[in-house]
């Protein structure tokens, strides 16, 4: 937890920001693989435990490796604060206990990641937060379902699997207007391509375990805003409840970093060729990707974002047949759920990642049998048409 402003440039902070060298003068970042830290007297204990004294305590909440990757991914954004957690989920988590108490209404996207559902209406319902979910991209739909007790507007933009995007400027000022935060999980485009912040919301959510590592290695998230909002509550939250991110993740996701915007642009390039590609294939009913002239919101993604990611979805006729012969006639892709990786992933979202969904939600969320999601990696583009081709040639001939 810490504050960074800079007027540095992107990719220079993503190589820079946060980095404190110690007395052996390394040139790449330490990782700190211990659990506490010593202190040279019992006043100086005392000072840090009472916070009249900054430094490291216990690596529950304080860590020089996590450290740096809260400050570089704080740079990154262009906010004061972030907060890392163990997993993308711990930082949605982290996010409600911290600043949210019974009683308390969620509005959030239906669109949003299928776990993130399971946390809102199953987990948190439980301790008396209610949500309402609405179209991610209906601003009337958001509007009717605020409330006086609404405190968070939670959403994705792109959404995945679909990529449909919303407009962040006027829905944080819908939140701002209402007295509640805007919370955009910002894992599909990352700083390199989208800064929330700068767009109105109040606080980011990441799962580092997405493009941020970038190799599928590490679980880890984070949690970005000002540092009213980050440092208090939140900050107090994982302070004590310790849903920490471990130094070794730090780490690697802090060379993650370095690489972000060159990886950024080679999957963006990627992806949209291989949507222009499956647009041109006769087994191919839709193809979901903001890159293309044919998205709905492609203006709007145009103007909010500085290119469309690496997330391609499509639609394939003959429903979860069809959809999974293709799967299982792939050679390259990897079947898994991740995404994020230079490895090339293909998933089946209405039985995997979206399969826990009430089957009315998903059908409402536009999450179909015959949806196929890649997440397109660093391959050849040739390579990985060839590789959906084998089964899209098997639809076309049926
Ligand atoms: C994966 C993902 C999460 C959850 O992150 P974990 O690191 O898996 O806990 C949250 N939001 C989005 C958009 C994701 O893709």
């Amino acid at each position: 937890m810490t504050q960074r402003k800079s007027e540095l440039g992107f990719d220079t902070l993503a190589v820079r920001a946060g980095q404190v060298r110690t007395s052996e003068g390394e040139q790449s970042e330490p990782i700190f693989p211990t659990s506490s830290f010593v202190f040279e007297s019992a006043r100086q204990a005392a000072a840090r435990f009472s916070g009249d004294e900054a430094g490291n305590i216990y690596s529950r909440f304080t860590n020089p490796t996590v450290r740096t990757f809260e400050e570089r991914l704080a740079a990154l954004e262009s906010v004061e604060c972030c907060v890392a957690t163990a997993s993308g989920m711990a930082a949605i988590l982290t996010t409600c206990m911290g600043l949210l108490k019974s009683g308390d209404h969620i509005v959030c996207s239906e669109s949003v990641f299928g776990t993130t559902v399971v946390l809102f209406e199953t987990l948190l319902s439980r301790f008396g937060l209610k949500t309402t979910f609405v179209p991610l991209t209906d601003m009337q739909a958001w509007s009717e379902a605020v409330r006086r007790d609404t405190r968070l507007l939670f959403l994705e933009t792109p959404s995945n699997p679909l990529t449909e995007v919303a407009d962040i400027r006027q829905l944080a000022d819908l939140a701002h207007d209402n007295g509640a935060l805007l919370v955009v999980d910002n894992c599909l485009c990352t700083p390199a391509l989208q800064r929330p912040v700068e767009l109105g919301a109040d606080l980011i959510i990441h799962s580092a375990t997405k493009y941020l590592d970038g190799q599928g290695r590490c679980v880890g998230g984070a949690v970005l805003g000002s540092r009213d909002l980050v440092g208090g509550d939140l900050f107090g939250f994982l302070r004590s409840a310790g849903p920490t991110m471990s130094p070794f993740n730090a780490w690697v996701f802090l060379k993650g970093l370095e690489t972000l915007s060159l990886r950024m642009k080679a999957h963006s390039a990627n992806a949209l060729a291989l949507a222009r590609w499956l647009e041109e294939q006769p087994a191919v009913r839709r193809v979901y990707y903001p890159g293309l002239k044919t998205h709905p919101q492609h203006e709007l993604a145009s103007r909010q974002q500085s290119d469309f990611g690496g997330i391609v979805a499509f639609d394939v006729a003959g429903g979860r047949d069809s959809a999974w012969r293709i799967v299982d006639s792939t050679r390259l892709l990897s079947i898994t759920a991740n995404l994020g990786d230079v490895k090339s992933t293909i998933t089946h979202p209405a039985t995997t990642t979206h399969g826990r969904m009430r089957p009315e939600a998903r059908e409402s969320a536009g999450i179909g049998e015959g949806l196929l999601r890649v997440a397109v990696g660093m391959e050849d583009v040739k390579d990985l048409q060839a590789d959906l081709e084998h089964g899209l040639e098997q639809l076309s001939g049926a």
